[in-house]
């Protein structure tokens, strides 16, 4: 007999696994169906496995930071097998969660097979064995997959996916990391501080090109400072091989031998994972990105929803956004509207880095006069305390309100959500500026930031 649910979602990520908890709370029968293990790529490859990384070698840093204060001078150095059963760890907390049995306990039917779309049904396959599932509504949630377009890999070729890098338990003396976006520069900072010295190469001219160029220009600098990172702009990587690296840049091209202790990590974003998925044969449109959807995620296919890192490179807060917002657009009445704006970017650094909204290079592109403000931490009586660098810099458009902003500071990541909170709901900066906050924290550069708007 074929099985039927109101709601079948394809993919046991973060976002499908947020859709089908959503759809069950409605009380609408939902399965999973996932090929491979739950929680998808934020437990197992990216999120989960770099924040356990990121932390080890951001507490170092903390720890080697009391020295100011008379401590004796030690090397702390970290162990790669430490790190490992960590990360086993912190993946069992979150299984709790995301894993079977939280699903079992939240009503959603989990099935552990491959699927495809086949004549308006789903066609799941597992061990060899192949039997039909079928739903009426979709949700498409089968992510991304290594971008690699635009090089040509030779079969001689050894190559690291950045999960590879974080699951590491040895780290080669090289790294060679091709892309310097966000990705690209946590990958290099956690190597060079964990011993490894760092080849980082960018096709464009800075470091984190999606960024403002002070944004890139800071980095640049705290890595030459740091040491270990040697960074290489301006340089497009055409061709991998077992020995080398053929570098355009404009029309001369150049060759970076890989030597025998150097590993090359690709992080050069994300695809669409949707071969084989049959979705051509179901009338969804697939676009430059990924699957084509409109404001409430539905496919050009009125029954298909599609959500995550298929439709887009997405943080996992957004991809479990896209999840809620497609699971209820088919169970509520009120469908609501998928929307980005209160979605920041971080970089998990010393000092990290925070941005909301839109970049100085978006306004100019798309000729939005804008005004801004920026307070360096230097200017405030806690930046004085702690010798830190770094800046807040507040975006509004002609009426004050608040539109953007980007920070470096230590703690970026905190200090962003009253500003996302201001884009999103499109207040002014005085509006904002009667928020309290704390008298000597990191925010008063923030306050003083609205203040000058
Ligand atoms: C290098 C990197 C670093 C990142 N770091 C961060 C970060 O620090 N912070 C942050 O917020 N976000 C980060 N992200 C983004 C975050 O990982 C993604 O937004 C999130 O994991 C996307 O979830 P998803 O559910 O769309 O896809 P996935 O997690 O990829 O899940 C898709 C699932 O679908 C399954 N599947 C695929 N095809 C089929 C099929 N045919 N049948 C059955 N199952 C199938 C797969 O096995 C997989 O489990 C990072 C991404 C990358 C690439």
């Amino acid at each position: 007999m074929l099985d039927r649910y109101d709601v079948l979602v394809i993919g046991g990520g973060i976002a499908g696994l947020t859709a089908a908890k959503t759809v069950a709370t409605a009380g609408k029968t939902v399965a999973v169906i996932e090929e491979k293990r739950l929680g998808g790529s934020y437990l197992f490859d990216y999120d989960v496995p770099s924040e356990v990384g990121l932390n080890a070698v951001k507490s170092a840093a903390a720890l080697e930071s009391i020295q100011k204060f008379g401590a004796k001078k030690r090397t702390l150095s970290l162990s790669l097998a430490g790190l490992a059963r960590e990360r086993v760890e912190v993946a069992k907390n979150v299984d709790d969660y995301w894993g079977e049995e939280a699903m079992r306990r939240a009503k959603v039917a989990v099935i552990g097979a491959k699927a495809r779309f086949v004549d308006g049904e789903v066609e799941i396959t597992k061990t060899g064995k192949m039997r039909h599932v079928a739903a009426s509504r979709y949700i498409v949630a089968t992510g991304g997959k290594l971008n690699t377009s635009g090089i040509k890999i030779d079969a001689s070729a050894k190559i690291w996916a950045p999960s590879e890098l974080w699951a590491a338990t040895r780290l080669p003396k090289t790294l060679m990391i091709i892309g310097a976006g966000m990705s690209g520069v946590e990958m290099a900072y956690y190597a060079a501080k964990m011993g490894s010295r760092v080849v980082l190469i960018e096709r464009e001219s800075r470091l984190l090109p999606h960024e403002d160029e002070e944004v890139g220009r800071f980095y640049g600098l705290h890595f030459a400072k740091m040491g270990r990172v040697n960074a290489v702009l301006g340089a497009e990587v055409a061709e991998i091989s077992g020995r080398e690296l053929l570098l355009k840049r404009g029309n001369s091209k150049q060759v970076l031998p890989i030597t025998g202790t150097a590993q090359v990590v690709l992080a050069t974003g994300q695809q669409p994972n949707i071969d084989g998925l049959g979705l051509e044969t179901m009338g969804v449109r697939v676009g430059q990105h990924g699957v084509v959807v409109d404001q409430s995620l539905m496919t050009a296919n009125r029954r298909i929803y599609a959500v995550g890192n298929c439709v887009d490179n997405v943080s996992a807060d957004l991809a479990m956004l896209m999840g809620k917002t497609a699971a209820l657009s088919i169970v509520s009445r009120h469908a609501p509207i998928m929307s980005s704006a209160a979605s920041p970017k971080v970089l998990n650094l010393v000092p990290a880095y925070a941005r909301i909204g839109a970049t100085e290079d978006e306004l100019r592109r798309k000729k939005i006069e804008y005004k801004k403000s920026v307070v360096l931490l230097s200017e405030i009586p806690r930046g004085r305390i702690d010798s830190a660098e770094g800046f807040v810099c507040v975006l509004a458009d002609t009426k004050s309100r608040v539109i953007g902003a980007k920070i470096i500071a230590p703690e970026a990541e905190s200090m962003i959500l009253a500003l996302a909170a201001a884009v999103k709901y499109q207040m002014t900066a005085d509006e904002l500026l009667r928020v309290p906050v704390p008298l000597d924290s990191w925010n008063e550069a923030v306050r003083l930031a609205l203040a000058k708007i």
